[in-house]
């Protein structure tokens, strides 16, 4: 059925099982390869966090390839050579066990080898899972490449539970940057007539509702419930064919930010801590811009009705900004570690590293002002 943008949204994802234990449950579903044809790969940390549902695959035959790392792991060169190199001609399917980083590597490589992929979800700490994109990092710098979404997903609610607080805490902070990414997304459709999904907007915003409805429910329901609505975002992101309603000025900051980190041999925070942190200041540009919109008005030829459909998108997402400021709270020691000079250059470096219209490109064309 067409949706209202006018588009056929397709369901790529063919299911998404979070259960008690899924152990039962994936065996029947690689029921249609031999064992011989699925590499399994994982990381050192959550190989023990899954270490009896691998210990089980491993006892009716699959090979579980665990990426072993004294630091983080990092989706860079290293990482795609070590699980192509763990791939044969028989090689068929790829399921990773983990999040952000080892569901990055898996989707890059079956990708490349044109084989699906699968992911057991580890921690509620991102929305890659369903997302078609993967940064990898080439020569340090991250790329953004356009990959597949993994076929099917699988969580078991105790690992994603029990995952280290700072995650769910990641989670909750890619969640809060939909408010930024969806309001980009909506201000270039007023501003260019970029493609635009009202649908997905609304519903995303029902997720945010939803979480900060709940947000006082232990931290163990507080993780299905920020998994849930990472999933969907990632499944909104499969709809459009690209990251646009997840993925804005918070991310193009967050993204700069870890390059940074990597360049200097930091350790790289959770990607989910840095964009929350990102959206409370990319919230302050939009408060900003909102006071400057004559200029805004004035550079992009604006009408009444732009201008006005513009303001109503500014003051939806500053209804968030409580929110928003409230998270920081969560965060300060990660907060500490960026000067304002650091989050400028972030800034601006926004429109360099992506070719995507975000409030940061505004900025870009209409000069930073006394930022
Ligand atoms: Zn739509
Ligand atoms: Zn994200």
């Amino acid at each position: 059925m067409l949706c209202e943008c006018g588009k056929d949204h397709k369901d790529i994802i063919e299911s998404i099982r979070v259960e008690e234990k899924i152990i039962e449950g994936l065996l029947e579903d690689l029921k249609e390869y031999n064992t011989g044809e699925v590499l399994f790969v994982t990381d050192l940390p959550v190989s023990k966090a899954y270490q009896l549902f691998i210990t089980e695959l491993e006892a009716v035959g699959y090979c579980v390839y665990i990426l072993k790392r004294e630091d983080d792991l990092l989706p860079d060169e290293q990482g795609v050579g070590e699980i192509i190199l763990q791939t044969t001609q028989a090689t068929k399917l790829i399921v990773g066990i983990g999040s952000g980083t080892l569901n990055d590597l898996c989707r890059y490589v079956s990708y490349r080898l044109n084989i699906p992929y699968w992911i057991v979800m580890s921690a509620p700490s991102m929305d890659g899972y369903a997302s078609t994109a993967s940064p990898i990092l080439v020569d340090g710098f991250k790329k953004t490449f356009y990959c597949h979404v993994a076929k099917r997903i699988y969580g078991q609610k105790d690992v994603i539970n029990h995952a280290p607080s700072d995650m769910i805490v990641a989670g909750l902070g890619d969640l809060l940057g939909k408010i930024t990414a969806l309001t980009d997304w909506k201000m270039s459709h007023i501003l260019h007539g970029e493609y635009f999904c009202p649908m997905i907007y609304r519903n995303l915003y029902d997720y945010i509702d939803n979480l900060s409805d709940n947000l006082s429910i232990s931290q163990e329901e507080l993780g299905e419930l920020i998994c849930e609505s990472l999933i969907q975002s990632g499944i909104y992101m499969s709809y459009v064919g690209n990251s646009r309603p997840a993925s804005g000025a918070e991310h193009l900051i967050s993204h700069t930010l870890e390059m940074e980190s990597i360049k200097k041999g930091e350790k790289v925070d959770f990607h989910g801590i840095k964009v929350g942190m990102a959206t409370d200041y990319v919230l302050e540009l939009y408060k900003d811009l909102r006071q400057n919109i004559d200029k805004v008005k004035d550079h992009y030829q604006l009408d009444s009705k732009q201008v006005s459909d513009l303001l109503s998108t500014i003051d939806k997402a500053l209804e968030y900004e409580h929110l928003v400021k409230d998270y920081q709270q969560l965060i300060l020691n990660i907060r500490k570690k960026y000067s304002k000079d650091q989050i400028l250059y972030a800034m601006k470096q926004g429109p360099v590293i992506r070719d995507r219209f975000t409030i940061l490109s505004i900025y870009q064309a209409l000069g930073w002002g006394n930022l």
